[in-house]
């Protein structure tokens, strides 16, 4: 079994965007600047927010936090997001999600500029991705695509079964592994809630990828031998023994199904680092132009 390892292979990317942004700055005298919108103060968007903001300034970004309580108006938020697609200061921008249950996800992705969609959760960036062309990938994602390309893991041909159909990760997941692309050209099977018998489809997998957000739901009895396990799963949980007061669990049971593997992620550690590497890369991209 060998480990993916999220966090080397961040390291190692994150170098390499330094490189490209110090050379950006050296050759227009500006930084990529990505803003996050924060609304409210749920302890895992904080966090998950906290550390995109510190990555940036690692790798030499320019970050700004814009932060609303919870009773702010879906008005005020389009007006900010307004504000932000005009705003040439401005390369890329982040609404960090879930958002209260009075805003409607779907309007606020939909009136962020798709060229500074740097979540690449707009309907043109997942339109175009669809079609194989340049766009701003969903960053979870994208995040799993970059650490199957590292580690020269093979797609092509397999099976690949995901687990969850969400807007922005199992659903443009399923697409980047059907695409007639490197890493892709999977057979895939897109599975979720109403599936039957999610087993029969688990078992068949070369490739399987958790995005269900149920601590370690699946099982080893669920896996085939020799399969590679990517686990998108962040659940949290309040515990006494962490300095941080709570402790992260994947969707995947990583003691049981880890020996049966062939490739695995662990939780934490792996992808959720690869997702704010792709974030990166995607702000990179919108400073240079290089898509839109
Ligand atoms: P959602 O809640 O939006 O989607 C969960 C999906 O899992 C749904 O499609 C749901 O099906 C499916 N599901 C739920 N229960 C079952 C079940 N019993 N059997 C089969 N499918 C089931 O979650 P997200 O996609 O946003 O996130 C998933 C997990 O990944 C969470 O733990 C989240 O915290 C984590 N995450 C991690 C990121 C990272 O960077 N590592 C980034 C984003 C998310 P249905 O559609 O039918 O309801």
């Amino acid at each position: 079994m060998i480990l993916l390892d999220g966090k080397l292979v961040s390291e190692e990317l994150k170098k390499q965007i330094a490189v490209e942004a110090a050379e950006l700055l050296e050759k227009t005298g500006r930084k990529p600047h990505l803003v996050a919108v924060l609304v409210g103060n749920d302890g895992g968007s904080e966090t998950y927010v906290a550390s995109k903001m510190r990555n940036c300034e690692k790798v030499g970004f320019k970050s700004s936090l814009i932060r609303y309580d919870n009773t702010v108006t879906e008005a005020e938020l389009l007006n900010k997001i307004k504000e932000l697609n005009e705003d040439k200061e401005v390369d890329g921008f982040i609404v960090q999600l879930p958002l209260p249950k009075h805003i409607n996800p779907d309007v606020i992705t939909e009136a962020i500029d798709y060229r500074k969609d740097v979540d690449g959760f707009h309907p043109i960036n997942l339109g175009r991705m669809q079609r194989n062309l340049p766009c701003f990938l969903p960053a979870t994602p994208y995040g799993i695509m970059l650490m199957l390309e590292y580690y020269g893991i093979e797609t092509a041909g397999k099976h690949c079964v995901v687990v969850g159909r969400s807007n922005i990760v199992g659903s443009p997941m399923s697409i980047l592994m059907a695409r007639n692309a490197k890493p892709g050209n999977c057979t895939v099977t897109l599975t979720h809630s109403r599936t039957q018998n999610l087993k029969d489809f688990t078992l068949k997998a070369d490739i399987l990828i958790a995005a269900i957000g149920k601590k370690n739901f699946i099982t080893a009895d669920m896996v085939k031998e020799g399969s590679v396990i990517i686990d998108v799963g962040m659940n949290r949980e309040t515990s006494e023994n962490t300095k941080s007061g709570f402790k992260l669990y994947g969707d995947v049971d990583f003691d049981e199904v880890a020996p049966k593997s062939s490739y695995i992620t662990p939780v934490p550690g792996g992808v959720g680092l690869m997702t704010i590497v792709s974030l990166l890369k995607n702000t990179l991209a919108a400073a240079k132009r290089e898509i839109y």
